[in-house]
């Protein structure tokens, strides 16, 4: 089973992921991570991109297809994958099917999560990530707490294009280049479309009744 889940910054599909690793042992490979790790760890494509992604602009397609290929062509991983932030354009998309087919995979679903502008605003300024675990909290929604999170909480951080200039300038960039997505994935009947407004365990409900329908 391989997933997309699709939509603007702030829609959950972060979250979602976290919850389709835990509970169908599935690998997310989110870009935006990737690309946060050649930033974190210097290299010389984290050097090339750090000004865009602090300014909310999309990387260029070549290095986002490039970091894709590395990791499809992991055998440990594929045919238990969920994209998150990828593809972000019908370019990318098109590469996505290439790449799909050359190594003998498909994608099972497009899960959208469908979620306003100023809700993603506030969720996005609320957001923690935490640079030890990987897991994601929310200081509105869904806050870090003694249960829901080991590691101390001094490991919790904003992202740096978390700002509300920035989010206004990505969720600009999504209608634009991203959104058009949409109707290619629908062409090819892949495509749910999910109230992300919902809360975070009525929306993954709702993710499991999909994948129970299409895994019968
Ligand atoms: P995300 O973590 O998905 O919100 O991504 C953070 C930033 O990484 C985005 O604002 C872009 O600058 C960059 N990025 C992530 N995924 C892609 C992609 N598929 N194509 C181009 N840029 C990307």
């Amino acid at each position: 089973m391989n997933i997309v889940l699709f939509g603007p910054p702030g829609a959950g599909k972060g979250t979602q992921g976290d919850n389709l690793v835990k509970n169908f042992n599935l690998f997310k490979l989110s870009t935006g991570d990737l690309l946060r790790k050649e930033i974190e760890q210097k290299t010389s494509l984290g050097t090339k991109i750090k000004d865009t992604i602090d300014r909310g602009g999309l990387i260029s397609d070549d290095n986002i297809n490039y970091l894709m290929e590395k990791a499809l062509s992991d055998k440990k991983i594929n045919n238990r994958l969920i994209f998150d932030g990828y593809p972000r354009n019908i370019n990318q998309a098109k590469v996505l099917n290439l790449l799909i087919k050359k190594n003998n995979l498909k994608i099972s679903c497009v899960l959208s999560l469908d979620v306003d502008k100023e809700t993603v605003i506030k969720r996005i300024l609320g957001r923690r990530l935490c640079s030890k675990c990987g897991l994601i909290f929310n200081d509105f929604f869904n806050p870090a707490n003694n249960r829901s999170h080991k590691c101390d909480p001094s490991y919790l951080n904003k992202r740096s294009d978390d700002n509300e200039k920035i989010i206004r300038s990505r969720f600009e960039t999504y209608l634009e280049k991203t959104l058009p997505i949409l109707s290619y994935y629908k062409e090819q009947n892949l495509l749910y479309q999910i109230n992300g407004l919902a809360k975070i365990d009525v929306i993954f409900k709702e993710i499991q009744g999909i994948i129970a329908s299409i895994e019968t």
